[in-house]
């Protein structure tokens, strides 16, 4: 087991130290985790458990019963283990958990989305984990499919006796994912056909494309009686329950309205002082808005060749390492270096560039940075994507995936052995360190110009935009036509970028919220501890980390001692 050390550890009192274990906890979490692979197989395979692959649960009522009396016995039981026998990050474990544990209550009690939502009945993703990952020679995981394909018309009998009182944004994403399933059930009969077990495969694969086809049917002749918009009653505890913030929505909603007009004001002073160098003689505009888009706009024409763009972001990895190693702002791991690569086939189509890290089962696996390079796309759309990741901002991108942002904040969290905060880490957290450290290493000089400001603020503009924009749509109850002006006019963002984003907060609730919420708290925490005399960036950043992915709330509570 690996120990972390800090160089500035708060002398809270503990009973033990930091980072030692007491003699029941961590059997405690042991047992919790396996019992809730045994309910949950499909968590279980998506956390790397594959001997749980050939396992099927169905989404019946009876199945959220046994969720429902698995989570308040084991809420009980986490409940009644004295917090003073733990350590620091076993306490964090016990309230992660205990925060999950009513979480999934609240969603199965009051949230219900299973009812709501037809898209959330979606086998698509296990299957095709298990037909892609090689965690076993393909027939064994085509034995592992057999039961599981076997068990689709059953699965979505179930799905369809669990809606009632569905929004039509939803029920179109289903049917939309449909033709999704049909693929995935497809590649299994081409590899079956492949590994010779074609015959045993095809009569349960006629009948699962018939129960996908079924559901689409039955979605297709269904009422929707629901908006699409969460409203206040639900958004309130849903924010507490996911983000885990020390403030409210609506104070975190407050909040980005204020950052929002801070770094528009700067983004106009940085406008303005590069209009004449980079606009020439023609008089600025008056309207602050106009005057920041037209810079941005003709800025944007400087990007890479649409042919390198993934060997320019595989160039600028050890760049973005000197840097952070020669400014003394965080330690690396030169033992696990990052791999650059284009995103496997079958993983295209949702984000452009993310980090593929192995599950805490799965430790020997690689850390991937997946981008996906722009061949499939139109000239246009080509052209769209590489302005708006041009010269400065696919530095901010790569900033934000790699170095310092989610790469390095994962190396740091797996130093320290917790399954618990790597299984169900805090969102908010990882997000909002992302967008800290883009704003960290502007300030530490990063490619030092008005240019990088001002692009800098148009993309820190787009967090705080993604709180205002979630609060006000399915809270404030904002209209179509406000969204996308704020979107495109008052945010500088493409069409495009702006419809995909209606769509987005049309389908989820709350996750748009987390990259502000957790960038402001961590924002705060390091400058409440730098008015403190001693004070060192580095074992900041170097302690916040070693805690790993609990909720930032928890981690300044300890910090600040
Ligand atoms: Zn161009
Ligand atoms: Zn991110």
């Amino acid at each position: 087991m690996k120990r972390r050390q800090f160089a500035a550890l708060a002398a809270a009192p503990l009973a033990l130290p930091a980072w030692a274990t007491s003699p029941a906890f961590g059997p405690l979490t042991e047992r919790f985790l396996e019992a809730l692979w045994q309910l949950d197989p499909d968590a279980a395979v998506a956390a790397g458990r594959f001997e749980f692959a050939g396992r099927v649960t169905l989404p019946t009522a009876a199945q959220r019963e046994r969720a429902r009396s698995f989570c308040s016995d084991w809420l009980r039981r986490f409940e009644a283990v004295p917090e003073a026998q733990l350590s620091v990050s076993e306490r964090m474990d016990r309230a992660i958990v205990i925060g999950k544990l009513r979480s999934d209550l609240w969603r199965l009690g009051e949230l219900r989305e299973w009812s709501w939502n037809p898209a959330e009945h979606n086998p698509a993703a296990a299957l095709d984990l298990l037909l892609n990952t090689d965690y076993a020679p393909l027939p064994a995981r085509l034995k592992a499919l057999q039961p599981r394909v076997a068990a689709l018309p059953a699965y979505y009998r179930a799905a369809q006796a669990s809606l009632a009182g569905v929004t039509r944004e939803h029920t179109e994403l289903a049917i939309q994912q449909a033709p999704g399933v049909l693929a995935v059930l497809d590649d299994i009969a081409k590899r079956a056909d492949e590994a010779g077990q074609a015959a045993a495969f095809k009569p349960r694969l006629a009948a699962a494309r018939a129960a996908v086809n079924g559901y689409v049917a039955h979605l297709r002749q269904l009422k929707p009686t629901r908006g699409f918009r969460l409203g206040a009653a639900l958004y309130e505890p849903k924010f507490r329950h996911d983000i885990q913030s020390a403030r409210s929505a609506r104070d975190t909603y407050e909040l980005a309205q204020q950052r929002r007009e801070e770094v528009l004001a700067s983004m106009q002073a940085q406008a303005a002082q590069l209009w004449p160098t980079v606009m020439g003689s023609e008089p600025p505009p008056s309207d602050r808005f106009a005057l920041i888009g037209r810079v941005i706009d003709k800025l944007s024409a400087r990007h890479v060749a649409r042919e390198r763009f993934v060997d320019e972001i595989r160039a600028q990895i050890p760049q973005l390492e000197a840097w952070v190693r020669d400014h003394d702002l965080l330690s690396q791991d030169v033992s696990k270096p990052l791999a650059v690569r284009e995103t496997p086939e079958y993983q295209r189509g949702v984000a452009g560039a993310s980090i593929e890290a192995p599950g805490p089962y799965r430790p020997q696996d690689k850390t991937y940075y997946n981008v996906t390079p722009l061949d499939d796309l139109t000239p246009e759309e080509a052209e769209s994507s590489l302005r708006e990741y041009n010269h400065w901002i696919l530095q901010i991108l790569n900033i934000h995936e790699a170095i310092p942002g989610h790469y390095t904040q994962l190396v740091h969290a797996n130093r320290s052995p917790s399954k618990v905060k790597a299984l169900f880490g805090n969102g908010a957290m990882v997000e909002g360190w992302a967008v800290y450290g883009e704003r960290m290493m502007i300030e530490s000089g990063y490619g030092a110009s008005p240019e990088m400001t001002l692009m800098w603020g148009k993309w820190h503009l787009r967090s705080v935009t993604n709180t205002v924009l979630d609060y006000s749509v399915h809270v404030l109850g904002m209209s179509e036509a406000d969204a996308l002006d704020l979107l495109v006019r008052q945010a500088f963002q493409t069409e495009r970028e702006a419809k995909e984003k209606w769509r987005r907060v049309q389908l989820t609730s709350v996750q748009l919220t987390s990259y502000f919420s957790g960038y402001s708290e961590i924002f705060a925490l390091r400058e409440q501890l730098k008015a403190r005399p001693g004070f060192s960036l580095k074992a900041f950043h170097e302690q916040f980390l070693g805690y790993g992915n609990a909720p930032v709330r928890l981690i300044a509570a300890e910090m600040l001692g």
